[in-house]
């Protein structure tokens, strides 16, 4: 059973099921009144499935930052985000770091519909600005993800990018060696992947988005529109 935790000031509130905050701050902000809480089956299972949550009307999600949990309220409320200013961006924060972060909070509410519209953003915007995962990113991945993840498939193929064909300057040798040989999930999956042959000729961010969503390949595609 889900559980009410024990310093609810160190999780995130979100809206009661009855009554959305149309007056919250993230409501007024994105000037948007009303929010659909039960796309998301993590809430639809709290609230109608008779746990403590469905009588207090509150929930509290996992405190993965602000910015996160804002990110998730802008794509709660308005079904997308907003485009990223990667003027913004760094190797540890902005709205590629963002982005991953969310991903990984989609993955602990189990959001398959945010993980793979997340994903299909992160494809776009590493496509569009020819980069790789930074290595603090992929750490956070691992951090985060479970074993099974398809963000930690992807940057375990933007890895073997840099293993392969990242410019020195960027990604010195030494730095590569050690992050490997420190990290024990990355490196392993490095290595399978390599094995398998799956690792392609192009960097991930050049293969369809399709590649790392959660329906069947083949089908239909529900983020076809937001493919940049
Ligand atoms: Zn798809």
């Amino acid at each position: 059973m889900a559980e009410t935790p024990e310093n609810p000031k160190e999780q995130n509130a979100v809206a009661s099921a009855s009554r959305p905050k149309s007056t919250s701050e993230f409501g007024d902000e994105l000037s948007i009144k009303m929010v659909d809480i039960f796309r998301v089956p993590y809430f639809e299972k709290m609230f109608n499935g008779g746990f403590k949550e469905a009588n207090d009307l509150k929930a509290y999600l996992p405190d993965d930052g602000i910015g996160t949990f804002h990110l998730f309220l802008e794509w709660l409320y308005r079904g997308a985000l907003r485009p990223a200013d990667m003027a913004k961006h760094t190797t540890t924060s902005g709205p590629l770091f963002n982005r991953v972060k969310l991903y990984c909070f989609a993955e602990k509410i189990c959001s398959t519909e945010l993980m793979d519209y997340t994903m299909t953003e992160l494809v776009a915007l590493y496509r569009k600005n020819y980069k790789l995962v930074s290595i603090p990113a992929v750490e956070w991945i691992y951090e985060s993800t479970s074993p099974e993840s398809l963000l930690r498939k992807f940057a375990a193929l933007s890895y073997i990018r840099v293993v392969s064909k990242g410019v020195e300057e960027k990604w010195p040798m030494s730095l590569v060696a050690e992050t490997l040989r420190s990290s024990g999930e990355p490196a392993r999956d490095v290595l399978q992947l390599m094995r398998s042959g799956e690792t392609g000729s192009e960097p991930p961010s050049m293969l369809d988005p399709c590649h790392f969503h959660h329906h069947k390949q083949g089908a239909d595609c529900p983020y076809y529109e937001d493919r940049a």
